[in-house]
Parts: C-alpha cells; sequence; structure tokens
C-alpha cells in the first residue's frame, strides 16, 4: 500500500532540498568533472584527489588538446586556399 500522505511528505522535502541547495545554504564548492564529488573551491585542477581522476583528467586534457589542434590545422586547411585566392583577387 501506497500512503499518499507519506508521498506528499517525502516531495515536499526533497523539494526543500533543491531550494536550499539553489538559495546557497551550501557552502560554495565545486564537483570533481570526473567523479563529480564535492572539492574546494580552490582545487586545481578541477579534479578530487583519487589518482583515477588525476589520470583520467589529464588523458582528457590530452584530448582536448589534440582536438583543438586537429580542429586548427582543418581550419587552416579550408582558410588557406580561400584567403590566398582573395588575396589573389584583390591584388589582380
Ligand atoms: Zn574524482
Amino acid at each position: 500500500m501506497v500512503d499518499a500522505r507519506k508521498v506528499k511528505e517525502m516531495a515536499a522535502k526533497k523539494a526543500n532540498q533543491f531550494i536550499g541547495n539553489v538559495s546557497g545554504k551550501v557552502p560554495p564548492h565545486k564537483h570533481c568533472r570526473i567523479c563529480q564529488e564535492p572539492i574546494p573551491v580552490a582545487a586545481d585542477p578541477r579534479v578530487c584527489k583519487q589518482q583515477t581522476c588525476i589520470e583520467q583528467n589529464e588523458k582528457d586534457e590530452k584530448n582536448q588538446k589534440t582536438v583543438r589542434i586537429a580542429m586548427f590545422v582543418f581550419f587552416g586547411l579550408f582558410a588557406i586556399p580561400y584567403i590566398l585566392a582573395l588575396a589573389a583577387r584583390v591584388m589582380g
């Protein structure tokens, strides 16, 4: 049997918790970007002290760097002919 009043109470409690979080009752903190564990605001890089998270973060950062370089090269491949064509038109 489901007690409707209990369910309502629980929902209210959950809502209060949510509102409490939003209104800043929780001291400022960040979350580990890997496991979402709360960490100090000053933490840098934004990971907890777990070795797996530190390693994962390093891997992610390396991946991001690679992606950025790849995008730069990709963009360059398109931009250079375009710029050359534009320059040729301006000069010619
Ligand atoms: Zn973590």
